[in-house]
């Protein structure tokens, strides 16, 4: 949990004013329609000493700040705020999505915070819009939209019937394939604003698909102990994408992040595998010394430390940035990668060190059973949506070298101890946002990890210091495992999780 101040909502928001005319200055007219932009509040709770606690942007959404916010003709959404600020999730989706047909003819932008988000609405799309056809036909919302504020100004939004405009969005959804489907159901658009840099960036040929080659934006670089940056070139590749410090959100200090090689050398290239592990770890033995912002480096890499107004006192945030160029004197940054994150698909992290402990959890079961786990390692699957951990585990009878007769119920089993056994976050995507899907174990053939370890080798890891990586990127490496997978299980419940 982040220490939060009511005067740090001033400084988000001159932080978001930033943003709107740097957009101006790259894309035209903004101000002659409106942004679709699917923003959602998230379940809130008290510490025990009665502080509110809530996710960042659930505390931005609910304050002041964005419910006064002053009228700007170059900002105007097409989600009453009503629609956002509804607890219910499914409520706020399918309202703000309704809002959102309704108005296509002057949506110029679409977007949300993160690109896991803007494709869970795609796929909800693609569940409900019959019935949202239907509510744009008769200009009723249906019945079980029952938040009293969204009914409200749903029916306003909706206005009367609109039988021709149902027409239209029902034909363009009934066609067989959905590529494009965004420039098809609001034409006017410009670009998509959702984050696809670090995490998110496994997102973007989904989203190329959706867009029918619109622009994808990732305005800002922030996170829950601070706003750090803004991307001053919007319409950039994504890989391209660099963000500029704000100089005055925070003070800024950075931990040179450096590997050595056994021969002295410096290393800070992946050998396409395990990347995040060889960077990181370096940075944790050596006792480096912070460098300025003024003070970094062209091509350098760097640990990201902030002190911010709210309380924190020269804070690793665990975030490695690369230097790409300056704007005027201030650096700019590419975000690397987040130190220890091995898993995400939505705003989960898991680290190496979670996924033992999870994965510790399950081994026991199969243990008890006479059966050993001899190596694991892991993706984060996003070719479907909601995206889903996937593990891949070599397992063998004890005594013997054979691979044992799998229990449907126990390897299910298995599956959900390790999603309990995961944070409190992972389980609210899981449970409460539906934005990871079941977790799904992978039982693969005697021999894989052999295959892999071949593999890595080849690809210039050394043989005397081959670990197996816990977690794995590379699609090449991933198609050696699928190859060699038997058996296919998935967690059959989400687990337990409550706004604690
Ligand atoms: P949270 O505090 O849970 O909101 O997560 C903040 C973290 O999300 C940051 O420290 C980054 O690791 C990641 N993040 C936020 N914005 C971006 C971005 N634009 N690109 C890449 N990663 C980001």
């Amino acid at each position: 949990m982040m220490p939060s101040t009511a005067e740090d909502l001033h400084r988000k928001t001159f932080f978001y004013n930033l943003l709107v005319p740097v957009m101006n200055k790259y894309v035209d007219g903004l101000d002659e329609g409106k942004a679709m932009y699917l923003l959602f509040v998230k379940p809130e709770t008290k510490t025990p000493s009665g502080l509110m606690a809530r996710p960042v942007l659930t505390s931005y959404y609910k304050s002041n700040n964005f419910k006064n916010r002053p009228f700007n003709r170059f900002n105007v959404y097409t989600s009453p705020d009503e629609t956002i600020l509804c607890s219910d999730s499914k409520q706020s989706m399918y309202c703000q999505l309704l809002c959102g047909l309704v108005q296509r003819q002057e949506v110029l932008r679409v977007g949300a915070v993160f690109a896991s988000a803007f494709l869970r609405a795609i796929k909800f799309l693609e569940h409900n819009w019959k019935e949202l056809c239907s509510n744009i036909r008769t200009g009723h919302v249906s019945d079980w939209i029952t938040d009293p504020g969204c009914r409200k100004v749903v029916s306003l939004v909706l206005n009367k019937p609109k039988p021709e405009l149902a027409d239209l969005i029902e034909h363009e959804c009934n066609s067989k394939s959905w590529e494009g489907i965004i420039k098809k159901l609001w034409p006017r658009t410009k670009y998509i604003e959702v984050i696809v840099t670090g995490s998110m960036a496994q997102y973007v040929s989904t989203l190329e698909y959706y867009s029918g080659g619109l622009p994808l934006v990732s305005t800002m670089y922030a996170s829950s102990e601070c706003y750090f940056g803004i991307n001053f070139k919007p319409l950039s590749k994504p890989w391209d994408v660099s963000y500029t410090l704000i100089p005055n959100m925070a003070y800024f200090e950075f931990l040179p992040v450096k590997k050595k090689n056994e021969d002295g050398a410096q290393y800070v290239q992946c050998n396409g595998v395990c990347k995040e592990n060889c960077m990181e770890k370096e940075t944790e033995k050596e006792d480096v010394e912070t460098v300025e912002l003024v003070d970094v480096k062209l091509g350098q890499y760097y640990e990201l430390v902030v002190t911010t107004f709210t309380g924190l006192y020269r804070y690793r945030v665990g975030d490695i940035l690369m230097v790409t160029g300056f704007h005027n004197k201030a650096p700019q940054f590419r975000f690397v990668h987040r130190r220890n994150v091995v898993l995400s698909v939505d705003t989960d992290k898991t680290s190496e060190e979670d996924l033992l402990k999870a994965v510790t959890k399950a081994k026991v079961i199969v243990e008890s059973l006479g059966i050993l786990l001899i190596e694991y390692t892991s993706y984060a699957d996003t070719s479907s949506i909601p995206g889903h951990y996937v593990l891949f585990w070599e397992i063998t009878s004890k005594g013997n070298n054979h691979l044992p007769v799998l229990d449907h119920k126990i390897m299910e089993q298995c599956c959900s101890t390790v999603e309990e056994s995961l944070d409190s976050v992972y389980r609210r995507c899981r449970r409460k946002d539906n934005s990871i899907g079941p977790l799904e174990i992978r039982v693969v053939q005697h021999g894989t990890f052999d295959a892999l370890m071949d593999f890595c080798v080849s690809q210039g890891s050394s043989v005397n210091q081959y670990k197996t990586p816990r977690c794995i990127k590379s699609g090449e490496a991933i198609n050696i495992l699928d190859s060699r997978v038997v058996a296919r299980f998935f967690s059959q419940k989400a687990p337990f999780w409550e706004p604690v």
